[in-house]
């Protein structure tokens, strides 16, 4: 392929561009039959990064065989065949672990070569796919979960993502991106997308176009978080839904065209938008396509993707209930239960949101009392407290490679400890990650809390953390501040709860950690 040619003859290219170039990422699609055949240790360690592409990574310890997968949920829409199928894997191969992400996609772990033909298989007969949830690609397509449902929201998306995400799926002319690359695209007016902390981002909005008033997107650009978080710039242009397609193509092109490979730290899209700036990225997308510059921002107040509770639909007669999936880790025989409920109670529908909760849609306003007496929803409740209900995590330890502390069952202890020790009149979102990475994104928490390794006074190396705060997407984005020193876990506890009982004490009434 041309393009390619322009990598090759940089000298500067890194050991991953290099391997991209003797082998394209997909390609380890074709590998997989004879690798499950012939067992783990048939395949050679130089291409186990590539398996990424397949949606799949080696856990921790790499040696021992084991993977984690993560299935693309486009828009976090999943029918009920889809939900089944997700239980049914994790529950035969999976050790009914079931994850949800902040991306709304689903991650299982302890996976085996032999068995991953036949997750392909059960996932494509469902029509979800694990293709592109990984690698330098473009990732599974955050949405607003509410789409079709939400009475507030300016264009139904899904649609449109559909429509992208299939484009892109197993596409070779945009499997090998400079490195990862995440879209968003979503008409919710509160921001449930997250889009200033992703690659690229389609917002509502609007613009009279010969005396009309026509609805369609704003365009963000740049945004990322790990090591150096940037936020999106908005672009001024204005897109109309069918040409999101066309736009995010002829960026993704840019991006691939000029992203930088010499240099993996610096090959995410947000450093060529930092360098570049959003007029002359914008110059270089009306290369591509003719647009007209931008109306006017629909955005309201932003909500972090939370939707609990029990709220009217947009269809008369039917309400949509947001539930809490503590720290989004879920047992199979949890997503059976809520599957068959959903199909009881409503159209089948399970809805995956960046808060690692779900919706469940669709259900008749005359049935809600008794949906909501279920016993599943004693502990994935509607209306969970200050702490658990709003603490997010990564993976950790547990599973991933790049983790220096233990994060999920952490994070889920330490906010049952909080919910028990002190009650505030605000949510607080508390994000725990086990690197600088950001897999549980926080840079835009309340507060966050990053895994360290450090050595305590007795000179002993432990696992310990940095405490951020302050993180918000709302009116004036912003990414929380690291507060000075590192404090041992087994302390964080009580440290946790002197901080926001001194927070609460010195609060005015309803007032958050960023306003504060
Ligand atoms: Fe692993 Fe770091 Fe991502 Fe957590 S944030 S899952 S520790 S890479």
């Amino acid at each position: 392929m041309t393009y390619k040619k322009v990598w090759a003859n940089n000298e500067k290219l890194t050991k991953e561009e290099t391997l991209k170039l003797e082998k394209d990422g997909l390609d380890i699609l074709n590998d997989i039959p004879t690798y499950a055949k012939e067992g783990f240790e048939s395949i050679p360690k130089e291409h186990w990064s590539l398996f990424k592409w397949a949606g799949l990574y080696l856990q921790k310890p790499k040696e021992d065989g084991y993977f984690m997968m993560r299935v693309n949920v486009p828009s976090g829409i999943l029918n009920y065949d889809q939900a089944l199928t997700l239980a049914n894997i994790s529950k035969d191969y999976g050790r009914d672990v079931v994850d949800i992400t902040t991306r709304q996609a689903i991650q299982f772990h302890w996976l085996e070569i032999e068995n991953i033909p036949d997750i392909f298989k059960r996932l494509e007969k469902v029509g979800l796919s694990s293709v592109g949830a990984c690698g330098d690609i473009l990732r599974t397509i955050v949405g607003n979960p509410l789409t079709g449902i939400d009475p507030n929201e300016l264009i139904e998306t899904k649609s449109i993502v559909d429509d992208v995400y299939w484009f892109f799926q197993r596409n070779e002319n945009y499997s090998n991106l400079p490195r990862k690359y995440k879209l968003s695209i979503s008409a919710n007016v509160n921001n449930a997308q997250n889009a200033e902390i992703n690659c690229l981002s389609f917002t509502p909005a609007t613009k009279e176009v010969n005396g009309e008033v026509v609805n369609g997107f704003h365009v963000y650009v740049g945004g990322g978080l790990a090591a150096k978080p940037y936020l999106a710039q908005e672009l001024d242009v204005f897109v109309k839904p069918e040409q999101v397609k066309e736009v995010t193509e002829a960026i993704t092109i840019i991006f691939r065209d000029n992203g930088y490979r010499d240099k993996r730290h610096r090959a995410r899209l947000k450093f060529l938008m930092a360098d570049w700036g959003p007029d002359k990225f914008k110059e270089k997308l009306l290369d591509f396509i003719d647009l007209p510059s931008k109306g006017e921002n629909k955005f309201g107040t932003w909500n972090a993707g939370y939707f609990y509770g029990v709220h009217p639909q947009k269809q008369k007669g039917y309400q949509y209930v947001g539930l809490n999936i503590p720290v989004g880790r879920l047992h199979s025989s949890e997503l059976i239960e809520l599957a068959n409920l959903s199909k009881k109670y409503g159209n089948g529908e399970i809805r995956t949101c960046n808060s690692q909760n779900i919706v469940i849609p669709y259900i008749k306003d005359e049935d809600v009392d008794s949906f909501l007496k279920e016993n599943i929803l004693q502990r994935l409740n509607i209306e969970p407290k200050a702490f658990i209900g709003y603490s997010v995590s990564c993976t950790g330890i547990e599973y991933c490679n790049l983790a220096l502390v233990e994060t999920k069952e952490r994070m889920r202890q330490i906010a049952e400890y909080l919910d028990e020790n002190i009650t505030i009149d605000v949510p607080v979102r508390i994000h725990m990650v086990g690197c600088p990475n950001a897999c549980g994104q926080r840079q835009i928490a309340d507060i966050g809390l990053q895994g360290i390794k450090m050595k305590n006074k007795d000179k002993k190396l432990v696992e310990a953390f940095e405490i951020y705060v302050g993180g918000t997407l709302n009116d004036v984005p912003e990414f929380n501040k690291k507060l000075k020193g590192k404090i041992e876990a087994n302390d964080l506890n009580e440290v946790l709860l002197k901080f926001i009982e001194a927070f609460k004490v010195e609060k005015n009434q309803g007032e958050n950690f960023h306003d504060y």
